[in-house]
């Protein structure tokens, strides 16, 4: 438990070692000062105050409990009544949210302070936090590769220490992405664990709230504080709490796979598809049995992926007309203002999802398109069940390659795309997946089947101790 943050400072403010307005206003002056493009908005206003009364309740003695003073950051896709909530979008530059999402809630609830809404592509759409309306941002390691998309922001923060932990949210990969890329942990729970009320719908049925922090056991502590049944959203689930004891004893896992299509494959980098076979064999060094699988080709992953996900985004963003939300531009008729309303505040990428989303969607095409993309996703989870049956846990790399340089992927889309080869099936089946910072240079994925999310943490701590 050294490695926690989170315990770390606990006990840093209980000591009375820190108070929390200093340690506030430290990380608020970092996140202020820097370079990297992570921040659309700070909330110094509702921090001070927050930590103001954290100060007070352990000068007259009272306890506090483990996250209360913990700063943290906020992708701006989530509502925080009161604040800006812009999705990086010239649409909803000024927009303030009338209400808190969920997941933040219980943070709040749980006495953690929120410093920053952070920068991420426009409405999650991307993989280099380049879609923004806030400049790129720029990767912990070296500004000159990005940071990772679409949750960049978050991942920048947390490996730049400016926030203890961030809430990304993760579709296709944007949570464990921009992790793998800034070398932290991001966790994508089991779609319904976490309620997905007040984070704004990019894609419904693959949308899921997650954490980004430097140690598993802050992943976990985060994880329960988030997770449970919502009424305000019908697709949660109830789930335990997840013990640090339940995940400690690493006994329990027996067999590994990994998808030999992923490595065998052109799109690779030899050096992550080395790394990553070097780490296979430290895993069967262990005693462990590792099993190839089969499963579907990447491209076919991606082009499911982005079907579905591109139909979802384009119904769920309809809304923004500026008639309810948003910039709204006045046209000579309503029509109009709809039609330059969106062509003027939507970026180029979005823009090409709403396009591509709506073809997929329209009379003589959906049966084709996207009824067909359904059915692919639900013989991609059929494969996911059938492969439970034979292994505990599933490894892959979480990307091809390494974090190409700013300015790149923009020239590409269909080459952004396949990059999100080994990171959207995962979604598509809606899987528990954890990010770890080891193995390749843009680190390990590590997936159970759905609601194991324990046995996730549970790996990844004997992963750290393994490799
Ligand atoms: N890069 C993927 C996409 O653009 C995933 C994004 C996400 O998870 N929000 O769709």
């Amino acid at each position: 438990m050294m490695e926690s943050q989170i315990h770390t400072i606990h006990q840093q403010l209980v000591n009375k070692e820190i108070s929390c307005t200093k340690l506030v206003q430290e990380r608020l002056d970092l996140l202020k000062l820097n370079t990297h493009n992570t921040v659309n908005s700070l909330l110094d206003t509702l921090a001070l105050a927050s930590a103001a009364k954290v100060d007070a309740k352990i000068e007259s003695g009272q306890e506090i409990g483990l996250l209360e003073g913990i700063p943290f950051g906020i992708k701006d896709v989530y509502m925080v009544q009161g604040t800006y909530t812009t999705a990086s979008s010239d649409l909803l530059k000024k927009y303030k949210s009338p209400y808190t999402a969920t997941a933040i809630q219980k943070l709040f609830a749980a006495g953690a302070i929120p410093l920053v809404k952070e920068n991420c592509d426009s409405f999650g759409h991307g993989s280099s936090s380049e879609n923004t309306i806030f400049g790129a941002v720029k990767n912990a390691n070296n500004p000159n590769l990005v940071g990772g998309g679409s949750s960049g922001g978050s991942a920048v923060n947390v490996a730049k220490d400016y926030t203890v932990f961030s809430i990304g949210g993760d579709t296709g990969g944007s949570v464990r992405q921009p992790a793998g890329y800034n070398n932290v942990y991001g966790f994508k729970p089991t779609y319904g664990r976490i309620s997905r009320f007040g984070l704004m719908a990019y894609a419904s049925s693959t949308d899921c709230v997650g954490p980004i922090a430097k140690s598993i056991e802050d992943i976990r502590i985060v994880l329960n504080a988030m997770s449970g049944k919502d009424i305000k959203d019908q697709t949660t689930y109830p789930s335990e709490t997840i013990s640090a004891v339940t995940i400690s004893n690493t006994d329990a896992i027996k067999t590994v796979g990994y998808f030999k299509n992923f490595i065998d494959n052109d799109a690779i980098d030899t050096k992550v598809k080395s790394d990553f076979l070097a780490t296979i064999e430290k895993i069967k060094a262990k005693g462990i049995q590792v099993k190839e699988l089969d499963f579907f080709a990447s491209d076919t992953l991606v082009a499911t992926y982005y079907t579905l996900a591109m139909a979802e985004t384009a119904s769920n963003l309809s809304r923004l007309d500026g008639t309810n939300y948003g910039n709204r531009i006045e046209g000579a008729s309503l029509k109009d203002t709809y039609s330059i309303t969106r062509s003027e505040n939507f970026s180029e990428e979005t823009k090409r999802r709403v396009v591509g989303g709506n073809q997929v969607l329209s009379q003589g095409f959906s049966d084709e398109i996207y009824l067909k993309g359904l059915s692919v996703r639900d013989q991609i989870a059929a494969n996911f069940e059938k492969d439970f049956h034979q292994v505990d846990i599933i490894l892959s790399p979480v990307t091809p390659s390494s974090p190409p340089k700013i300015g790149d992927s923009l020239k590409d889309p269909l080459a952004m795309y396949l990059s999100d080869a080994y990171t959207v099936g995962f979604s598509l089946g809606q899987l528990p997946t954890l990010t770890v910072p080891q193995g390749t240079e843009t680190g390990l994925q590590i997936t159970a089947a759905k609601n194991n999310d324990a046995l996730v943490l549970k790996f990844a701590n004997f992963l750290k101790d393994t490799i």
